[in-house]
């Protein structure tokens, strides 16, 4: 939005400024393409200026939108041009015949909404989340004048067109908020609507209807195509206008996630490919085809394929699209680098924000401690449990000769003195003793500020008012503990340890053993199970990927995170696995052998389902996802 004020206004000034105009959308028109070009025609000639669209023949339907006037008489090509406006044109081949007014202009503009679009104009206005290049338009001409019935007409029916009638996700508030100014204006809205949305000739039905004989389904059902020829049209008396709204037909197919329709057009061994999709980009595979387009509604025009070749292409590249984005839908875990001063809930709820959706971390680290802090997002927050009990590996130092209330260097200091040990041998040999290797479990008492719980009472509670209780020994691991180096009366661990393993208490205890007692000083993680401090991402960082939307590489897929053998259903399993019931292992395939007890995860396609378990001849679920 930002970046389109200048050019927006720009292009209001030379408007204003300049006498005589070409407009022209794309070839093969439809509604935003021809309101969005009569709309701002109508304005101009509202403002006195002279007008003339350039635009290919177009279906009847449309003839409800006003300013059909401007394409006579028809241009010539000696025609001078003074500004040429290319509107709802990703790109200058999709401007048809009308290039060659586009190359002969003193200037040119271009307005679109399409994410391809590159700016192929001197001036470009290009906003890829508005609904329609006809809602470009109208804020446009919202500075210009005032905009008459027909002028709103035009716009309303470009809006109408481009959003499938107010139903695609495009659709958003400031749409409607237009939408319903539009209608304030005395403008025929249902029969702009009906026209558009519903009206069809008798043959359209006839050739609709031939389409859905034809059409077939793919990867399970994922993909519903269907492909009419120029002799099957022709049978019924029909053309290619008349297959409008048969690609969102088998769009909306329920399990459907892409649909397809592959026509002939009327010149010769031309092939028209359309694509929609509920979420698998259309816009990328219509690309790969030498078209281009939106997301979730694309197409290209094949020169010289037949139209087996071109759907056998078109096929593979949208099963592609469906991996990626089954793959992409899957949740995960964010490894992120906790800075100083943050509390491990502050993270959460800035990355909520951030990412829009839950969050929650795996096992908190104090506010006064840095480093890794994986957050599982959206419905890996359910598997926050698995990943909380990996082990944990942390740089410290254990300050000696200081005792505090809180074990660590924030608290109150309790008792102080200078007579610490300086014996490196004898402090090696406290450290090594914490080891299970020399010790076996290590029985440690929780802080009394921890968020351990006595008689549901959080004991940091009962510390802020003074209190201490006895607390229960708690049984944890130290795999590994060594000294990385020693300074003044203090010294530096790097631990490895099990979960829920307090390092202030250890350095309690290590003092303890030294006689001068020790508090923690720094502390630092600098690995949880998997994620290592090298490969973490503080949260500025995190921002600026979620507003670049690579946020998606950042975030690690949860199996991934926890590397359990992958089952693979089979089709008849899906409203079972789906429903949360346990599975005979003959509608699953699995990648490897799986014991009793042992966990996978269920996946249909690139999704995963949940994680199962296997008991007996079934896989039954433990967390669905
Ligand atoms: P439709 O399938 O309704 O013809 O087109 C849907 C969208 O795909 C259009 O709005 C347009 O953005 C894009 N599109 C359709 N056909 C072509 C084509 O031949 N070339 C390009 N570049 N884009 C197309
Ligand atoms: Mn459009």
């Amino acid at each position: 939005m930002k970046e389109c004020v200048y050019p927006m206004k720009q292009i209001i000034e030379l408007f204003r400024e300049r006498e005589s105009f070409v407009l022209a959308g794309h070839n093969g028109p439809d509604g935003d393409a021809i309101g969005s070009c009569f709309g701002l025609a109508l304005a101009l000639e509202k403002m006195g200026k002279k007008v003339h669209v350039a635009l290919e023949p177009y279906p009847q339907k449309y003839n409800v939108i006003p300013g059909r006037h401007f394409m006579y008489p028809r241009l010539t090509e000696d025609f001078p041009v003074e500004v040429f406006v290319a509107l709802d044109c990703a790109d200058l081949e999709r401007l048809g015949s009308a290039k060659s007014l586009f190359d002969r202009a003193e200037i040119t503009v271009c307005i679109d909404h399409h994410e391809t679009n590159k700016g192929f104009a001197q001036l470009n206005y290009i906003e890829p989340t508005a609904s329609s290049t006809s809602e470009m338009v109208f804020r446009i001409i919202e500075f210009l004048t005032k905009p008459t019935a027909d002028i709103a007409s035009a716009i309303y029916a470009g809006m109408v067109s481009d959003t499938g009638g107010f139903r695609y996700v495009v659709t958003r508030k400031s749409t409607m908020e237009i939408a319903a100014r539009l209608m304030d204006m005395g403008i025929p809205f249902t029969e702009i609507y009906n026209e558009l949305m519903y009206k069809h000739r008798f043959v359209a039905g006839k050739a609709m209807g031939i389409t859905m004989m034809n059409a077939a389904q793919s990867v399970d059902g994922r993909i519903v195509y269907s492909y009419m020829t120029r002799d099957m049209l022709a049978d019924v008396g029909a053309d290619p206008s008349d297959l409008d709204g048969v690609v969102e037909y088998l769009r909306d197919t329920r399990g459907a996630l892409a649909a397809v329709l592959v026509y002939e057009r009327h010149a010769e061994n031309e092939v028209k490919v359309s694509l929609r999709s509920k979420g698998p980009h259309m816009g990328r595979v219509a690309t790969a085809l030498g078209g281009g387009g939106h997301p979730l509604a694309a197409g290209a025009t094949v020169v010289g394929c037949s139209i087996e070749e071109t759907m056998a292409r078109t096929m593979d590249l949208i099963e592609q699209e469906i991996m990626v984005y089954t793959m992409e839908s899957n949740p995960g875990i964010i490894n992120v680098y906790k800075e100083k001063g943050y509390t491990s809930h502050d993270v959460v709820a800035i990355l909520k924000k951030v990412v829009g959706k839950k969050a929650g971390h795996t096992g908190t680290l104090d506010p006064e401690a840095e480093g890794v802090l994986p957050v599982c997002l959206g419905r890996a927050t359910k598997l926050a449990h698995y990943i909380t009990s990996a082990d944990k590996t942390y740089v410290a130092e254990v300050v000696l000769g200081v005792t505090t209330d809180t074990g660590d260097m924030t608290g109150t200091i309790l008792s102080q003195t200078d007579d610490v040990t300086n014996d490196q041998e004898k402090i090696a040999a406290v450290v090594e003793s914490f080891k299970f290797e020399n010790r076996g479990e290590y029985l440690q008492t929780p802080p009394m500020y921890s968020a351990v719980k006595i008689n549901g009472k959080k004991l940091y509670e009962l510390a802020r008012k003074g209190k201490t209780v006895e607390r229960p020994l708690r049984p944890v691991v130290i795999h590994d503990i060594k000294i990385l180096d020693f300074g003044e009366s203090r010294f530096t661990i790097e631990v490895t340890c099990s979960k829920g393993t307090y390092i202030r208490s250890l350095c309690v205890d290590i003092g303890e053993a030294l006689v001068c007692g020790a508090a923690m000083g720094h502390l630092k993680r600098i690995r949880s199970g998997i994620f290592s401090i090298e490969r973490a991402y503080t949260l500025e960082e995190i921002k600026a990927a979620a507003e670049d939307f690579s946020l998606g590489g950042l975030i690690l897929p949860v199996d991934q995170v926890l590397p359990y053998p992958t089952a693979l259903l089979k089709p008849e399993g899906l409203t079972r696995a789906s429903n949360g019931n346990s599975l005979p292992l003959d509608l699953v395939k699995i990648n490897q052998p799986l014991e009793a007890g042992q966990k996978c995860w269920l996946k249909d396609y690139g999704r995963i389902l949940g994680l199962f378990r296997r008991e007996g001849n079934n896989l039954r679920p433990e967390v669905m996802l």
